[in-house]
């Protein structure tokens, strides 16, 4: 499968809101559709955020199960549940939808500033969420917002926590977070142990999409939607997530690589690769 690439969408996430860009899906049934048309347009991997009735962020578990259950209806998308969740929730909050038993949830590598509020990823926090990960059969995304977030993940590789196939989330252009631009996006690839996998995710309209570009020239994976992004392009916005995944699977297919199914990704991510084969698969 050298010539396939995965996409997750992000359909919604924590903090856009309808004023941002109307089409934002909120509600199970909206996000559900958001998966599926997301998924029709190549999307394989659902990055998955939930509102309250109210439209704000919770990890309400119940809330969960519901969205998943109306998902796993629509489509097979691999489904990636938040545990960063909102900035201000407790760990046991952001932890609760890993009863649940998704096949994959994001895992913050270390404290980041956001915007002007920040999340806090302790060492031993990280090490709660990597142990309940384990316990639940959940494959994490390892998210790092900085450098030093990789090499806090190396922490819980050597004691054991983390196990091979990695795969991480390289988060460039979160507000008072690294910026983003292509050498530092680079650096960071090169940091990561050998044979890791990993997916590009530029925050802000102009980092969203340069990360798709970098991304697919890397050897990385890519991931768009409302939640990094709510523009097509400067003064633009998207009519939907879907649109967004079109966007990103023409990218990928100037570069000769093809939208991977959710079937065929959940092979490539279960892929352990040895080391010297970096360059085989992503690219
Ligand atoms: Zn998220």
């Amino acid at each position: 499968m050298s010539d396939k690439t995965v996409i997750t969408c992000a359909v919604t996430g924590a903090e856009t809101t309808r004023l941002d860009n109307p089409n934002l899906p909120l509600t199970p049934g909206e996000i559900a559709v958001a998966a599926r048309d997301a998924c029709r347009a190549g999307a394989a991997v659902l990055h998955l955020h939930v509102r309250d009735p109210q439209g704000n962020p919770t990890q309400d578990p119940e809330t969960f199960r519901t969205v998943m259950e109306m998902v796993r209806a629509e489509c097979d998308m691999v489904i990636e549940v938040t545990t960063g969740g909102a900035v201000g929730m407790s760990a046991a909050e952001r932890m609760a939808p890993l009863a649940l038993s998704p096949e994959m949830a994001s895992l913050d590598c270390g404290t980041v500033n956001f915007g002007e509020e920040y999340i806090v990823n302790t060492l031993p926090l990280m090490r709660v969420f990597a142990a309940a990960m384990k316990g639940h059969g959940v494959r994490p995304t390892l998210e790092c917002f900085d450098l030093s977030h990789v090499d806090a993940a190396a922490v819980l590789i050597d004691e054991g926590l983390l196990e091979p196939p990695f795969h991480y989330g390289l988060v460039l252009g979160v507000p008072g977070g690294v910026r983003f631009d292509a050498a530092t996006l680079e650096f960071f690839a090169r940091r990561l142990p050998p044979g890791a996998r990993w997916t590009a995710v530029g925050v802000g309209g102009r980092a969203s999409w340069e990360a798709v570009r970098c991304a697919v020239e890397m050897g990385g994976f890519i991931r768009v939607g409302m939640e990094d992004n709510v523009y097509m392009e400067k003064g633009v916005k998207a009519g939907g997530n879907a649109e967004m995944v079109e966007k990103a699977a023409r990218i990928a297919a100037d570069a000769g690589l093809e939208p991977a199914s959710p079937a065929e990704a959940r092979e490539i991510l279960a892929a352990v690769r040895s080391r010297g084969a970096e360059s085989d698969g992503g690219k």
